[in-house]
């Protein structure tokens, strides 16, 4: 038998990314003996039985960690202040305490102030994802070449950072550490902003007057039907992510509304120079991704 990195892993959120946790863990391997998953209704643990990617299904999150010597924190960000504060008192010393949250200075502010002396907290973000959620959306490839950014406040016990990296490396995630500060600008360019103007693209098209808005879905196929599966993304979710990282998404959209200007004044006076520019520069940054696999 494989030794496992973790005994007992908790995860709290059985969706698309803690449900994929949970997969990777039961499919690939040397991440953990038992898997707990919590959640906060018994409709979806019921469907998590069903589903079989838990060893224990507890509906109490408390009960839930008691004994595990890693927890992790799968649902929206919005609720991680209260989940810590009521599984606190529960969590074993020496456990690695982490999430999966995509902003990571609110992470840090929420729960922070609840871990008990002897916890490692270490935060985390799998860059990874589709648009669908809920338990049956999972599976175990999601992570498979993808990054998984660790911001571990300064001071962090190296050996639980390690253990966690190496938990997400058998999931066949990259890992990368960084600033929860820079981690929150980096992803309110790479993913923040294009959800928001994702969501507001769709907005704007479903305003026009009936014949047009018809039109926009019988045409979508030349551009806007890319926009559209953004936009199918879980509501309390990305509601979750606007709030908590408002200062960095708000400052890459004055930085991007600026460039729409100057985009919008190239096509006014006809600058052929400017938007060719613009348009090559933008075929570059696809071609990076490409060559790194990422696209
Ligand atoms: P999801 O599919 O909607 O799953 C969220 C899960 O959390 C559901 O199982 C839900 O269960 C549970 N939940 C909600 N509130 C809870 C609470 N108060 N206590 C316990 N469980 C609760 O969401 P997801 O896409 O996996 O995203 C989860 C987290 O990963 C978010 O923090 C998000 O920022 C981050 N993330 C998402 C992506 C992505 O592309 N989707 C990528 C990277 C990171 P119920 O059905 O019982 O409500």
């Amino acid at each position: 038998m494989v030794e496992t990195i973790f005994k007992r892993l908790v995860i709290i959120g059985p969706g698309l990314i803690g449900g994929s946790i949970a997969r990777a863990a039961k499919e690939y391997g040397g991440i953990a003996e038992t898997v707990v998953v919590s959640t906060r209704s018994q409709k979806t643990l019921d469907r998590v039985a069903e589903l079989g990617f838990a060893d224990v299904c507890e509906l109490d999150p408390a009960k839930a960690v008691a004994g595990a010597d890693c927890v992790i924190l799968c649902a929206p960000v919005g609720t991680y202040a209260a989940l810590a504060e009521r599984i606190a008192p529960a969590l074993m010393p020496g456990a690695v305490l982490s999430d999966v949250g995509s902003t990571k200075q609110s992470v840090v502010r929420d729960i922070g102030p609840f871990v008990p002396a002897g916890v490692h907290f270490v935060p985390a973000h799998p860059v990874a994802g589709t648009e669908f959620s809920g338990p049956d959306s999972g599976f175990a490839s999601l992570f498979q070449g993808r990054w998984c950014i660790l911001t571990p406040p300064a001071g962090t016990d190296e050996t639980a950072v390690q253990k966690l990296e190496a938990l997400w490396r058998r999931t066949g995630a990259l890992t990368a550490r960084m600033d929860a500060a820079h981690h929150d600008r980096v992803l309110a360019i790479v993913s923040h902003l294009p959800h928001l103007i994702a969501f507001t693209i769709c907005g704007t098209a479903d305003d026009l007057a009936d014949e047009t808005r018809q039109e926009v879905l019988q045409f979508a196929a030349s551009g806007f039907r890319d926009f559209t599966r953004i936009a199918a993304s879980d509501p309390e979710m990305w509601r979750d992510i606007f709030l908590n990282n408002k200062d960095a998404l708000l400052e890459m959209l004055a930085r991007f509304s600026e460039d729409a200007q100057a985009m919008a004044r190239a096509v006014r006076w006809g600058d052929t120079a400017y938007i060719e520019d613009k348009i090559n520069r933008s075929r570059k940054i696809r071609q990076s991704l490409i060559e790194l696999k990422q696209a």
